[in-house]
């Protein structure tokens, strides 16, 4: 047996010379590097006692030797398990405790905070800094710099990441080889990634998106990336005319049409920009095409599921719209309480079956059975629906639904009656407590720049356009959402802010 994951990688991979990533200080790391490196890494991995299965976690600022410890642990045949670098030592305690990982690896300046949680975890503590510096990589220039890879199958698991957890503890979503390896390679086949493309990589490397969808379709494509050590407008525009490519969340897009430099001309030679992780905004996607001719090719999926649909590369991107289900995977949409099938735009809970659905929640079976129907589709929580076109509608998450007096209201559809609304920006529309009603529709609304909004006459505006019962209680004009590192708006944090206003 070989190591599914990586030996897929080997077997794709240009030139040992061709450059796989540009630093955004010029240096380039060939495909060679990432052989050298990612065999060094691994020899200090089994020297600090890793063995196959074990849990390797990472909490480390972004960097492409980072990146090469994921390489590594796939390749020593270990779970690679990233942390968000916004974690607190006391979150980091409960990922420690839960996943109980051989090895932890942290930055180094976090190292003395972290020490004693790593120690109780049973975790050997490592560090590895930005500049090379850190004692994992000081483990790995005196290692040998080839690795025979430690046989792997397709079920094994690869990779646990937690989901962001909105509600409750976050989980831990095991991902097999197979899980990775075949939307690697069902993405590069939708997105037409070839060894000539040059992707801008400017996401986080603890998430899917970054980590997995970026970085395994440039693995499987022998394509190269400029690796950017975070979004930033100037250095984006810098590396512009060197990409073919771009991956982003939806906050990238709206930056850079905040940017004067976003023109036709300075886009003309990109091939394709891509959106997910967060809705982007039939707005935002329209204002993108305006100005540059580029229609951002949306796509959708989850840490659980890497991704699961896609908008067409040839045909019609449909702003608003995810797509259709990627070659391979099944998506239907069900009544949430009964499971029962519904029909074209019928609004229902999504669910999604293929090999790129993951194996289960860590150590948890009773939330895997919860989420997974008999047939093996799991219940991603995801409200939305399938149009006539066959075209896939995100409509918001299910705990996000509103439930006033009995009746059901999906806060997409005021949210986007809002957003229409001359002045407006943004807005995000959530459920709090109320007396009479259950739950209260509330507007959260932010001004277009230098625009100044009436909640009052926003709420009037409202009446001649929805049912009553979907009308807010109450607007709040604020200046900025809460968004995470992912451009997700933080709707929890939104209901935390208001939850009393109708109460007290
Ligand atoms: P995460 O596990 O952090 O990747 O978050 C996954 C969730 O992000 C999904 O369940 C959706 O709610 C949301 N999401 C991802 N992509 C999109 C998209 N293109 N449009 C709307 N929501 C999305």
């Amino acid at each position: 047996m070989t190591n599914h994951l990586f030996s897929q990688i080997r077997t794709r991979m240009p030139e040992a010379g061709k450059a796989f990533a540009t630093l955004a200080d010029g240096r380039i790391r060939t495909f060679g590097d990432v052989l050298a490196d990612s065999a060094r890494l691994a020899n200090a991995l089994v020297t600090l006692g890793v063995r196959p299965g074990d849990r390797v976690a990472v909490q480390v600022d972004k960097s492409i030797e980072a990146l090469m410890v994921y390489l590594a642990a796939i390749r020593a045949g270990a779970i690679f398990l990233p942390l968000n670098n916004a974690y607190t030592p006391a979150e980091i305690e409960y990922f420690l405790g839960d996943a109980k990982p051989r090895v932890f690896v942290c930055a180094p300046q976090q190292a003395e905070a972290l020490a004693a949680v790593a120690k109780a975890a049973g975790a050997a503590l490592e560090t590895l800094g930005t500049k090379g510096d850190g004692s994992l990589a000081d483990k790995a220039r005196i290692a040998g710099a080839t690795f025979e890879d430690v046989a792997r199958g397709p079920d094994d698991l690869g990779a646990i990441l937690y989901t962001s957890g909105t509600t409750g503890r976050s989980k831990g979503a095991m991902l097999s080889h197979e899980n990775l390896a075949s939307n690697a390679r069902v993405l590069v086949e939708t997105w037409r990634f070839t060894a000539k493309d040059v992707l801008l990589h400017a996401l986080p490397i603890f998430h899917t998106h970054g980590l997995f969808v970026a970085t395994n379709v440039v693995l499987f494509s022998g394509a190269s990336m400029i690796f950017l050590s975070k979004f930033d407008a100037d250095e984006v525009f810098r590396q512009l005319p060197k990409a073919t490519t771009m991956m982003g969340v939806p906050t990238f897009y709206v930056r850079l049409l905040d940017d004067a430099r976003l023109t036709r001309d300075t886009t003309a030679h990109m091939r394709l920009f891509i959106s997910g992780s967060a809705p982007l905004l039939a707005e935002t996607h329209r204002d993108f095409e305006a100005r540059t001719g580029q229609a951002i090719l949306e796509r959708y999926g989850m840490t659980e599921t890497n991704m699961n649909t896609s908008n067409p590369y040839d045909a019609d991107r449909r702003a608003g719209t995810v797509g259709f289900p990627l070659a391979g995977t099944e998506i239907r949409i069900t009544q949430p309480e009964t499971g029962a099938l519904l029909g074209a735009d019928e609004i229902g809970m999504i669910e999604v079956r293929g090999p790129n659905v993951f194996k289960g929640y860590w150590q948890n079976p009773e939330k895997t059975k919860a989420e997974f129907r008999d047939d093996g589709f799991f219940i991603t929580g995801d409200l939305g629906k399938v149009d006539g076109r066959g075209y896939v509608h995100i409509v918001g998450r299910g705990k996000d639904l509103i439930i006033t007096g009995g009746y059901n209201v999906y806060p997409k559809e005021i949210e986007g009656e809002i957003d229409g609304m001359p002045g407006v920006n943004e807005s995000a529309v959530i459920g709090v407590p109320h007396k009479d009603f259950g739950e209260g529709v509330t507007a959260v609304v932010v001004p277009s720049k230098g625009a100044t909004l009436d909640a009052q006459a926003i709420m009037k505006a409202l009446e001649a356009r929805l049912a009553k019962f979907k009308l807010p209680k109450r607007v709040i004009v604020v200046d900025e959402l809460p968004r995470n590192t992912m451009g997700k708006v933080q709707k929890n944090i939104l209901r935390e802010t208001y939850k009393d206003i109708y109460t007290r």
